[in-house]
């Protein structure tokens, strides 16, 4: 797919607030620093269309982005962040929450993981929450080029192994990095496919 437009929509925190029309949506999400704001970048070919974040956990919003006109890319909050207060945590968890379980336009979720970390309680608890909630989604692992080849496949075979201890099969994944421009085109061809396979329910 070839990214002829992508613009900023609207932030906000109230799943009823996000655009009403009818679009394919594809939502990304992962801990703070992860690298979700390259990553958009790097997507959609702009530098600064995500910010990149000097300070994690501070915005917390449902980021809506228009793709070519024709599909949301939604950037959300990162999670796993410990130093925001009691209540504005359980504000973040809520909002996140019902934005998965109401937002019918959503039609996949890619869960970004650094390929550096072994798996984290953390983000496997929230694929469990996500396949419990029938929302489907990938794994968009992150930060390859910190990795030399080798080790690149080694870690992902150490995340297939944890996975497969309580999942039938491992969910579909992808290798990226934005600082070296890996796994865009096929990141970008897998949404342009399967925004062919949706568009009857659009
Ligand atoms: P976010 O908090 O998940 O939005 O993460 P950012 O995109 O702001 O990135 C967090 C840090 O990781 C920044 O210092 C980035 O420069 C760095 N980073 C992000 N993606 C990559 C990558 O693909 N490779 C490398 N080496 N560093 C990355």
């Amino acid at each position: 797919m070839k990214i002829k437009s992508a613009e900023f929509v609207i932030s906000n925190q109230d799943v009823n607030k996000c655009p009403s029309n009818n679009l394919p949506e594809y939502a990304f999400i992962g801990r703070s620093n992860v690298g979700k704001s390259s990553l958009i970048n790097m997507l959609t070919d702009r530098k600064s269309l995500a910010k990149t974040s000097g300070r994690p956990g501070k915005t917390q919003l449902i980021n809506h982005f228009i793709i070519n006109n024709n599909w949301y890319l939604v950037d959300l909050p990162g999670y796993g962040y410990t130093r925001v207060s009691k209540s504005s945590k359980k504000i973040f968890q809520k909002f996140i929450t019902s934005y998965f379980k109401q937002r019918k336009q959503l039609v996949s979720a890619f869960v970004l993981i650094d390929i550096r970390h072994k798996p984290q309680p953390l983000d496997l608890k929230f694929m469990e929450w996500l396949s419990e909630h029938i929302i489907p989604f990938s794994i968009v692992f992150t930060k390859a080029d910190k990795l030399k080849p080798k080790a690149v496949g080694n870690h992902i075979q150490d995340y297939k192994a944890v996975l497969l201890e309580t999942w039938e099969e491992m969910p579909n994944f992808f290798i990226t990095s934005s600082s070296k421009i890996i796994g865009k085109d096929e990141l970008l061809n897998y949404i342009e496919n399967t925004n062919m396979e949706v568009k009857d329910q659009f």
